[in-house]
């Protein structure tokens, strides 16, 4: 849609004014003119009673033939040279569904000299490596990230392309789904393909985790959708694979791009990699207050890994978000996780069921959380934990 005054019928009644939701119009020398902040919604269009407003609504683009989309795609996410691990999740659970497809998994690696990567690419199962390689691609920005994805969407039709749930996968994602005309699923749990109609199934948890949902996208293409790290499970790389790299050409100019990375600052405080963890010791609001949170931490440090939490001890202001698992906190996926005065809440049992061991420690033996358990431990915390961490101390010790 778009707008224009036409400045020979405008006697600069003003009308347009109060019909104008945005507040975009002005009278300048007695003459309606858009501000800057004008959308085009075309809402004024109706109101003037000189007919003065043109709108012109854009011609519809022609329908797609899902037919012409083949193929399964995985966004290469990586900073610095360095390939995020939901990336080589992706591909894992990418070759699944390519597989079952009988069509190829694909990489698109955007970067600056980052074509040594592709291999990492084949060895996880990928076939065809898509590299945009420049000096404009070397940090991500969203205006040339999301231009020059959209445009090897359009030229090469993927039938699926799967994104980590990462900051930046849920920033861009979003906008490619826009402007590509097709529907996102965020946060998928699980996918699969559909034998009958081919189409992918994107499940996620709905309505605050309580129901898990899946969700179609039969129409329009591709079919999108973003995973959080650690949901689906990396399978072994075999280095002796090899593929196709194709380097695409695209037209990102610097001065197209509205932002400019001055500086990148690591973020030093919060120096807790759940994610990668192998060993997780979480506590809940059973540790009582966060006077008690060290019998958490000590246990961890005792082991060798990070210390975690439910949310309803972050929610009482005991342990910061940022060691928060579950639903809204972050999923994670150790060889041994320890849930400590954790009731076992389906949003927090979605951020760590897939866990090799669950270890549970709770005084209520009804408490989910021993369903999913491995080992179960019904008593109170506050004396089993010192007694455990004295005993490893002193194994390791040995
Ligand atoms: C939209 C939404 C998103 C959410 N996201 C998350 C999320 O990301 N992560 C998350 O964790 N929750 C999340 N929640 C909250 C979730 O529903 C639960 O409220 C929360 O997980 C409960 O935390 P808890 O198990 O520590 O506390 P409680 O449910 O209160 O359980 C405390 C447990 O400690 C036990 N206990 C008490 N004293 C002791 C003791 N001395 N020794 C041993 N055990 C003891 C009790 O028997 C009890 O089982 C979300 C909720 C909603 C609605």
């Amino acid at each position: 849609m778009s707008v224009k005054i036409l400045e020979n019928l405008c006697n600069g009644c003003g009308a347009c004014i109060a019909k104008c939701p945005f507040d975009a119009i002005e009278i300048v020398d007695g003459i309606a003119k858009f501000k800057d902040n004008c959308t085009g919604c075309g809402a004024c269009g109706k109101a003037c009673p000189s007919n003065a407003i043109e709108v012109t609504r854009k011609a519809k683009k022609a329908p797609k033939n899902n037919a012409d989309y083949k193929g399964v795609w995985v966004f290469i996410e990586q900073r610095g040279g360095k390939i995020d691990s939901v990336a080589l999740e992706l591909l894992s659970e990418g070759r699944k569904l390519a597989d079952e497809l009988k069509v190829e998994l694909s990489g698109v690696l955007l970067g600056d000299t980052v074509e040594g990567l592709a291999k990492e690419c084949f060895a996880y199962g990928a076939e065809k490596v898509y590299l945009i390689d420049g000096p404009i691609f070397k940090d991500y920005r969203t205006d040339s990230y999301t231009t020059a994805i959209c445009e090897i969407i359009n030229e090469y039709k993927p039938e699926i392309v799967l994104f980590g749930a990462t900051n930046n996968g849920r920033d861009f994602a979003a906008r490619i789904a826009v402007r590509i005309t097709t529907g996102l699923t965020a946060d998928c749990t699980e996918l699969s393909i559909d034998p009958e109609t081919r189409l992918l199934r994107q499940t996620r948890p709905a309505f605050g985790g309580n129901v898990m949902a899946t969700i179609l996208c039969p129409n329009h293409r591709p079919q999108m959708a973003t995973v959080r790290p650690k949901v689906m499970k990396m399978s072994e790389p075999d280095y002796t694979r090899t593929g196709e790299i194709i380097r695409c050409s695209n037209t990102v100019k610097e001065e197209d791009i509205t932002t400019k990375i001055l500086e990148i600052v690591q973020n030093v405080t919060h120096n807790v990699n759940l994610q990668d963890a192998e060993i997780i010791v979480s506590g809940g609001r059973g540790i009582g207050g966060p006077e008690h949170y060290h019998l958490i931490t000590e246990l961890a440090d005792a082991l060798g890994g990070v210390a975690g939490a439910s949310r309803a001890a972050v929610d009482a202001g005991w342990v910061p978000h940022y060691r928060q698992v579950g639903q809204t906190g972050k999923t994670v996926s150790p060889k041994l996780y320890f849930a400590c005065g954790i009731s076992g809440a389906i949003q927090h049992l979605a951020g760590m069921s897939s866990s090799e061991i669950i270890v549970a420690i709770n005084t209520d033996p009804e408490a989910p959380i021993f369903n999913v358990a491995t080992f179960g431990i019904v008593g109170d915390l506050h004396k089993i934990l010192p007694l455990l961490t004295q005993k490893i101390k002193e194994l390791k010790g040995k």
